[in-house]
């Protein structure tokens, strides 16, 4: 991956090379006291740190340091950079779970390291070599592997996050940038949602369009929906169903991707969801969901609790007006929002045009096809389950 770039010094050009992402120039630094663990029933998602953090720099001129694991802490940066002005940030989310042996397992890794490349690339970050950051992730799970719960539903959230650190003002990509890695102990995202979440249909604001950058986890496409979210609390829902164009088409729920189940006419099930046209974030889950759909059609696996029932996969436009007379037809089975923090969500009620429409309610909160999603991820996450090569084991 050694790229050479030449950069002008005091008027006369300079060639270089910046030196790639290197695993092997690991530096650890252990904490010298750790933290008490706090109890898995009072976590909150995303509040505790672990121990540890790893950070790297990259410089254009010396290229990407010798990567850092040391105590979790505060970065020191200058106050003009990129990050604060211009938003060229990126992140990911993935998690660790505990194995049948309690070894700390990846579900689908590289496709978060994919991602991420590609959201790197969107905001013109230098590039960084995916395997070494994964082996870098991969050696701080180890390190933190006590702060995975045991517990089921629980484990360990992975925040890798790439920042420019250019520190100038101009408005100009970063030439400089620092990836750092942290992590928190998580359980089920959403507690007691028994009644299943509630959407506010949302057009008037629009989370991501036709050659926005909705399609790449960019931090800058998140605060932007923060006002949103908040009058759509006030008037008592708990998620925005993000809608976008003339039908009010659904777009995706808060941030997870959306699916929807309806009785279809052959006695199946339509399995839908709306098609990645650059507006929809590709989500790891989602492209499980749909993989394991379509491995159950072609009666590779049997889903939990759904054998013999047909599933028709459906990646097309939904939009409300259709949501809305299939709901009044009673041939709505289900909704619900997937993603890493919540894996499967069931949707209650969705609010739109004044009126709100009811979905069923299934003991538990998940009906039948999404807890057959729910129980098949979680087991391929956990270990317990094999599918492809999904479950990365730490070693
Ligand atoms: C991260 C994210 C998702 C879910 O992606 P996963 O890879 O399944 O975690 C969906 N929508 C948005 C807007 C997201 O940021």
């Amino acid at each position: 991956m050694a790229i050479e770039t030449t950069t002008t010094i005091n008027g006369s050009a300079v060639t270089h090379t910046p030196a790639p992402l290197d695993a092997s120039k690991l530096v650890i630094t252990l904490a010298t006291e750790l933290k008490p663990l706090p109890k898995p029933e009072s976590l909150v998602f995303g509040v505790e740190q672990t121990d540890h953090m790893l950070v790297v720099h990259y410089d254009p001129i010396e290229g990407w340091s010798a990567p850092e694991i040391k105590p979790y802490g505060p970065l020191s940066l200058d106050p003009m950079s990129s990050c604060f002005q211009y938003c060229p940030n990126v992140f990911e989310g993935m998690k660790a779970y505990a194995g049948p042996s309690g070894e700390p397992r990846l579900f689908r890794p590289k496709d978060n390291m994919a991602r991420l490349s590609r959201s790197v690339e969107r905001v013109a970050l230098p590039p960084f070599d995916m395997e070494q950051l994964l082996i870098l992730i991969q050696r701080l799970i180890k390190i933190e592997s006590r702060w995975i719960p045991d517990v089921p539903g629980h484990s360990l959230y992975i925040r890798p996050t790439v920042i420019g650190t250019r520190a100038a003002l101009g408005v100009a990509a970063s030439d400089s940038a620092c990836i750092y890695v942290i992590m928190s102990p998580c359980g089920p995202y959403f507690r007691g949602v028994a009644k299943g979440i509630s959407l506010l249909g949302v057009s008037e604001s629009v989370r991501a369009w036709p050659g926005g950058t909705g399609g790449h986890k960019l931090g800058l496409n998140y605060a932007p929906g923060f006002l949103p979210q908040r009058v759509a609390a006030k008037q008592g829902y708990d998620q925005i169903l993000w809608l976008l164009g003339d039908e009010d088409r659904v777009t995706e729920v808060g941030a997870m991707n959306f699916f929807m189940a309806v009785k279809a006419d052959d006695g199946g099930v339509d399995l839908i969801t709306p098609p990645l046209d650059g507006t929809i974030l590709p989500g790891i889950t989602r492209a499980s969901t749909l993989t394991l759909a379509r491995a159950h059609t072609s009666g590779q696996i049997v889903l939990p609790g759904l054998s013999g029932v047909k599933l028709h996969i459906h990646e097309r436009a939904l939009a409300m007006a259709e949501i809305a007379a299939l709901s009044d037809a009673g041939r709505i089975l289900e909704a619900f929002g997937v993603g890493t923090a919540v894996i499967v969500a069931p949707v209650g009620k969705i609010g739109w045009k004044g009126r709100d429409l009811q979905l069923p309610v299934h003991t538990g909160g998940l009906g039948p096809i999404g807890k057959g999603f729910w129980d098949m991820l979680t087991a391929v996450q956990t270990g317990r389950t094999e599918f492809e090569d999904w479950s990365v084991p730490c070693l």
